[in-house]
């Protein structure tokens, strides 16, 4: 059997009290933006009711033998939280903390965020709690196919569609669609994005997520009027987002200060040699044993003097406790959530320019509806194309968002909902009440 060891992630995930745990219900923060933003549109009694409960919550047991010849059996969850504008789109993620209430909130946040970019998809996410670091690939494979079984009616290319999301990757996604076109008796690879490329997947969407924080960093940069030579970047998690998003603000010209994983931060103020890194975490090895550089904790990479600072790991890492001792002028949201509500109000006090997670990482699902087009027509782009076509939603996202912000005199997180809710209200309007 082979397992990597986790190191402890008491340093992302600090012991809460009582109030922190509060503020942390990633569906009360969800749900408080929300609130905000629908009262804020004047949102009618009716829609403001629809739009606040999920249309499907699915828990399902996962029963797998382990190599050992032991039983286990994990939970897994898929909500479809809206599907108005089309299928619902989002990602599964295999992790010890995925709880209903979380994937809920990660499933309505899909839904601002397919709408923050216009993308013709309703959201959705799904998870098995389970600590994929304790798991052997064929353990993982056995968890992924069973789970797919028992969701296999909600999925489909015109119903649901999963893609990567925290601990999973293209190997995942491409066990679940061969389990899905098992018993479709076809090959159906619109039914899951962020696949390989050899069997349907697109070009460019990997990065896609970390590309869409550099150019959200980029126009946020030219909107403050601030260089983007030597600006000065630290970023938590260097996984998919973490690590792509380091490399091309380093292309750019940024000064990426520090980054971190599980194990802890690196950081040197003259910058870091990212190729090095990447090099270096390819061995499987984490960053706590990278040499050419001092060592930080991820609670200190947080609190860094930096000008973009980048979370790009998991939920909750900026709350009351940390927010006020924030010193960088703007924050990329690449994670999902990685905010609380009692934070953005400090951080909004002390002119902290918040770019919000439902647009800083859509570039992901982005190039996951460009995947879908491609797997549906048959006829798959070159790389320039998808990074050419992902940067002009990106741009125009991020404008659409600075402008609702500017015209109502809020924030752009607010601004952002208010977008998202704004669309997914309209195609109600258009659709009436089916009764
Ligand atoms: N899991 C990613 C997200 O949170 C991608 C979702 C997708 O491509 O469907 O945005």
């Amino acid at each position: 059997m082979t397992t990597a060891s986790r190191p402890n992630q008491d340093v992302i995930r600090p012991d809460k009290d009582s109030a922190l745990l509060a503020e942390e219900n990633p569906f009360e923060a969800m749900m408080s933006r929300f609130d905000y933003a629908a009262q804020r549109l004047s949102l009618d009694p009716g829609l403001y009711k629809v739009l606040r409960a999920p249309e499907k919550q699915i828990i399902v047991s996962v029963p797998i033998v382990r190599d050992n010849g032991d039983v286990d059996v994990y939970t897994g969850y898929r909500v479809l939280y809206n599907t108005s504008r089309g299928p619902a789109k989002g990602g599964i993620r295999f992790d010890t903390a995925v709880t209903l209430d979380e994937v809920t909130a990660l499933a309505a946040w899909m839904t601002w965020k397919c709408a923050v970019v216009n993308i013709p998809f309703g959201g959705a996410k799904g998870g098995v709690a389970c600590d994929p670091f304790q798991l052997s690939n064929l353990e993982l494979e056995r968890i992924t196919r069973r789970y797919t079984s028992a969701i296999i009616e909600t999925l489909g290319p015109d119903s649901d569609v999963p893609a990567p999301d925290v601990n999973t990757n293209e190997r995942v996604m491409a066990w679940i669609m061969d389990t899905y076109s098992m018993h479709k008796r076809h090959t159906v690879t619109a039914v899951v994005t962020g696949k390989p490329v050899e069997m349907g997947g697109s070009l460019g969407r990997r990065e896609a997520t970390g590309r869409g924080c550099m150019l959200v960093t980029r126009e946020a940069l030219k909107r403050l009027r601030m260089p983007v030579e030597g600006t000065r970047v630290a970023i938590q998690g260097f996984g998919n987002v973490g690590s792509v998003a380091a490399q091309l603000m380093e292309n750019l010209g940024m000064r990426v200060v520090a980054v971190s994983d599980k194990s802890g931060g690196i950081y040197n103020p003259e910058g870091l040699r990212i190729r090095d890194i990447l090099q270096h975490c390819r061995q499987r090895r984490f960053l706590s044993d990278y040499k050419d550089a001092d060592h930080i904790t991820n609670a200190e990479l947080i609190t860094l003097d930096c000008d973009v600072l980048v979370p790009a790991a998991m939920e909750n890492v900026i709350t009351s406790h940390n927010a006020k001792e924030i010193k960088a002028r703007i924050i990329c949201e690449g994670a999902n959530g990685p905010t609380t509500a009692n934070a953005d109000k400090i951080l909004e006090a002390n002119g902290v320019f918040v770019i919000p997670d439902i647009l800083a990482n859509a570039g992901g699902v982005t190039v996951s509806y460009f995947e879908w087009v491609q797997d549906r027509a048959g006829y798959f782009w070159d790389e320039d194309t998808v990074n050419q076509r992902l940067e002009r939603i990106m741009v125009e996202a991020f404008e659409e968002v600075a402008s609702m912000a500017g015209r109502h005199g809020i924030n752009l997180r607010i601004g952002a909902y208010m977008l998202a809710i704004e669309r997914v209200a309209a195609v109600h309007r258009l659709r009436g009440m089916y009764a």
